[in-house]
């Protein structure tokens, strides 16, 4: 199930302490920026139902890697919200493990070997464009997923220019330099073989931001990494992310989960779940009276697990997991699901 174009063993960075070899590891990697909702819930159950069918290993990492956007108390939230829905883990921030700290927050040493390790390959350059600049971008192509592909305005800079930028008091993101033509080839889980070039995922991408954050693509391959996961179950919309972590991971000398790409949960209007959607929080819902098991019933059904929606326990999923019964289509919310979810539980 792994890729195995990697070169493990060469790797730069330290390697994970290690655990017992040929088990699946998965991992559940919330970004405490809000309450968790259905779409969270239906993405970490099938993460830990995949990991545990296998009889495999689960990792709770907190992706709190933006300080603008993360909060403790949404971090504190994400795992009692988890517990509830009755999900647990083997490794994480409150339960420590070999491979720690399972906070981003706390792995700044680790994200900078792996930069200046891509440094030392000629492969960053700082990028001088600001957001505006970027955004004006709008009759340059367009990656996959719907955003401009960095045209590389900065990619060959010259001294002279960039001093005058340095001048001018413009703070760089760094990017990753892509080959022409450079391509990644894997097999999803759900979606199943892909081939995709790193232009049409977006050409050169940030490694780290200009105000000094790292970049979610290099903290979540370096942690997987590091903690040793081999599977990583989560949302579509992250699909043309994949190549660029391949990549990465690729450069690096490390080796890469197998990933699955599950379907969005979208409400009645085919939109994303946001924080307006503050009534399908877990917190609300069970604020509401909804049971925990009526979720994982409700969400098993539409994963086809369940013929019928009904409470039941993620733990007596386990057994009856299988990627092959998981919708290719968004799953669309009835425009009453909270009512739904009451009366079942
Ligand atoms: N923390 C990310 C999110 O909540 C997870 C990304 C990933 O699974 O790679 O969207």
């Amino acid at each position: 199930m792994r890729n195995d174009d990697a070169s493990p063993g060469s790797s730069p960075l330290p390697a994970f302490a290690g655990r017992p070899a040929g088990r699946v590891c998965g991992r559940l990697a919330p970004s405490p920026t809000g309450l968790l909702h259905l779409g969270n819930a239906w993405a970490f159950l099938l993460a830990w139902l995949a990991a545990r069918a296998d009889g495999g290993r689960v990792v709770l990492r907190m992706e709190d890697i933006d300080p603008d956007r993360s909060r403790p108390e949404f971090a504190r939230a994400a795992m009692r919200d988890l517990v509830w829905l009755g999900l647990d883990w083997d490794e994480g921030p409150d339960r420590g493990g070999p491979n720690g700290p399972y906070v981003q927050s706390g792995r700044g040493d680790a994200y900078a070997a792996a930069l200046a390790a891509l440094s030392a390959m000629g492969r960053t350059y700082p990028c001088f464009c600001t957001r505006k600049e970027l955004r004006g971008l709008a009759a340059a192509p367009h990656a996959e997923d719907g955003s401009p592909v960095y045209p590389g305005t900065c990619r060959n800079l010259s001294p002279a220019r960039r001093a005058e930028f340095e001048r001018q008091g413009r703070r760089p993101c760094l990017r990753l330099r892509c080959e022409d033509g450079e391509a990644e080839a894997f097999t999803d889980l759900v979606a199943g073989p892909r081939r995709m070039t790193l232009l049409e995922c977006g050409g050169d991408f940030a490694l780290r931001r200009s105000d000094g954050v790292v970049a979610y693509q290099l903290a979540v391959v370096v942690d997987d990494a590091a903690m040793g996961v081999t599977q990583a179950v989560r949302g579509d919309d992250i699909l043309s992310s994949t190549p660029r972590q391949l990549l990465l991971h690729r450069l690096l000398g490390l080796r890469p989960p197998s990933y699955a790409h599950i379907p969005l949960v979208l409400d009645a209007a085919g939109e994303r779940l946001a924080k307006r959607h503050g009534s399908l929080t877990l917190a609300a819902l069970r604020d509401a009276g909804v049971s925990p098991r009526a979720v994982a019933g409700y969400l098993a059904f539409r994963a086809g697990l369940l013929d019928v929606p009904g409470r039941i326990a993620p733990a007596e999923l386990v057994s009856g997991f299988s990627f092959a019964a998981i919708p290719r289509a968004p799953v669309v919310l009835p425009e009453d699901i909270a009512d739904i979810l009451v009366h079942l539980s």
